[in-house]
């Protein structure tokens, strides 16, 4: 606390993200990175600007970016905008699209940065329970404010098909929906091809978990261009240049590499079923996952405790604190040995 703080500082609940300790050796599946690196052409590419260019300015634009962008997703250029990470799109996109006469909509058990931005950007918001089974029930967000949807959601995991997608956009064609596919990639359908069809919706996608380049940050929005123009403005009143040099290189290589992508997104997706088999065997709850990480509740033991024996076998997996989920883990989708480390540490705990 400061006199010298602006007001509103004080009221704000800002995001907590996942621990990044230094510890060789650690089985780390708490913030649903990939256990693969970038692709190779990607740090090439990288690699190749990190020189004498650096002197100048990036494109503000990012237009060779946002153009391979384009091209991969079968939209225009002027569909796509590109920021410094998906917190970066989705901060801008809360300030230019979601501050509405009635409050955003979101699930109750969902991706904790969006109540942060609503302190923020003093947003009103209605939150909306997951069923019984954990899931988003599109008749729940019929008439009324905004959406903002994670989907698969995070940290459940659970994924809607394209066609609950365009329901909820039926349902809501005079507010913005928005759709956060951050783990679209493992297992989810986009909502991309919607569109075309609808001016109210924009789709959020990362480049952090299924193209390894969580530490490049670089996130990106598609949607209609008139939606796309709302959120330049607001971009090119907050900073020209939120991607450098580097990342806007590297990132339009990895799109580039559609091989890469492919085999390391396969391998994961088919680690996911090792971890799950696994889990299941020693008596977890796991909720079905189209994503890079899953969340499983064990029947006898809480999540604090499974939580806290993890990390004294070098093993950090993500719990939150919070009502209804507070015996759950997210546990990110590791490479097989990772999950191999893992599965046989929870063996241990379990049996003692
Ligand atoms: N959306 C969701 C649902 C996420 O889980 C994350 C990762 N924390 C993000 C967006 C942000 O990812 P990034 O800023 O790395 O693109």
């Amino acid at each position: 606390m400061s006199r010298f703080w602006s007001p509103i500082v004080e009221t704000l609940s800002p995001y907590v993200p996942g621990e990044q300790p230094r510890v060789p050796g650690l089985v780390k599946l708490n913030t649903n990175e990939s256990p693969f690196g970038p692709s190779p052409r990607a740090i090439a590419a990288m690699q190749a600007e990190a020189g004498d260019s650096l002197r100048l300015y990036p494109d503000p634009q990012a237009l060779a970016l946002r153009q391979a962008l384009a091209d991969y997703h079968g939209v225009k250029v002027e569909n796509v905008f590109v920021g410094n990470g998906s917190d970066e799109v989705l901060a801008h996109v809360f300030a230019a699209l979601l501050k509405r006469q009635r409050p955003l909509r979101f699930p109750d058990v969902t991706y904790s940065f969006y109540p942060t931005y609503c302190r923020l950007f003093d947003i009103a918001s209605e939150i909306v329970p997951l069923d019984g089974k954990m899931r988003v029930r599109v008749a729940d967000y019929v008439a009324g404010g905004p959406v903002i949807v994670a989907n698969p959601n995070a940290p459940t995991g659970i994924a809607l098909s394209r066609k609950e997608i365009a329901r909820l956009l039926r349902a809501n064609l005079d507010e913005p929906v928005v759709i956060d596919e951050a783990y679209v990639d493992f297992g989810g359908e986009t909502a991309i091809p919607l569109i075309a069809d609808y001016p109210n919706l924009l789709v959020v996608q990362t480049m952090s978990k299924s193209r390894g380049l969580a530490g490049l940050r670089v996130g990106y929005g598609i949607g209609d261009a008139a939606l796309i123009q709302g959120l330049t403005r607001v971009k090119d009143s907050f900073n020209s240049y939120p991607l450098n040099r580097i990342a806007q290189a590297g990132a339009a290589a990895s799109v580039a590499d559609e091989a890469y992508f492919q085999k390391t997104r396969a391998a994961i997706i088919e680690s996911r079923q090792a971890m799950v088999e696994g889990l299941t065997r020693l008596g977890f709850d796991v909720l079905p996952s189209a994503a890079n990480f899953v969340f499983a509740r064990h029947a006898a033991r809480s999540g604090a405790e499974i939580a806290q024996a993890l990390r004294e076998r070098a093993v950090l997996v993500r719990r939150f604190d919070q009502p209804r989920i507070a015996d759950h883990l997210r546990i990110t989708v590791g490479s097989p040995d990772q999950v191999e480390r893992l599965l046989a540490a929870a063996e241990e705990i379990l049996q003692g």
